[in-house]
């Protein structure tokens, strides 16, 4: 996660970062940050996803657990769940960033998972919670807004 919450530092407006490791080897097989001003659909996740596609890890599936800074989106889970990760960690809670005003689908990843009949995937969330939680306080999306940047308030 601490590797993840570095990754931000590419995209401060927009603090999204995700790693993938390989439980066995211990070790990083794809990473990525939030490039939603090139793509809408380029959220951290999916960044990290398609490295992962394109590593020898990409069937590595339950061997493998992301982290990421929030909470994934219903389109970043249901992407989770077809790479086959089992494992989901995240620091910020969606909730934690509607309240702060970042504009989200109110689909929690647990109920996007609930909903996944066949797919099993387990998340464990509040991991380094304060610290990704100060990357999303208001106080940023503000300077982006102020900044005249509506993505700061789009999620990854
Ligand atoms: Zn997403």
């Amino acid at each position: 996660m601490r590797r993840a919450i570095a990754l931000t530092r590419q995209c401060p407006d927009l603090p999204f970062g995700c790693v993938i490791v390989h439980r066995d080897r211990g070790e990083i097989v794809a990473e990525g940050w939030n490039k939603s001003s090139v793509n809408p659909l380029w959220h951290g996740e999916i960044d990290a996803l398609n490295r992962l596609a394109e590593s020898s890890s990409r069937d590595a599936g339950s061997r493998l657990i992301l982290y990421t800074t929030a909470e994934p989106c219903p389109m970043c889970q249901t992407a989770i769940l077809w790479s086959g990760i089992e494992t989901v960690v995240f620091g910020t809670s969606i909730r934690f960033l509607q309240e702060q005003g970042w504009r989200q689908i109110d689909i929690l990843a647990e109920e996007v998972i609930r909903r996944s009949p066949g797919w099993a995937c387990t998340l464990i969330g509040g991991v380094l919670e304060d610290e990704c939680n100060a990357l999303f306080t208001r106080r940023n999306a503000a300077a982006c807004a102020s900044r005249g940047s509506r993505s700061g308030y789009t999620r990854r």
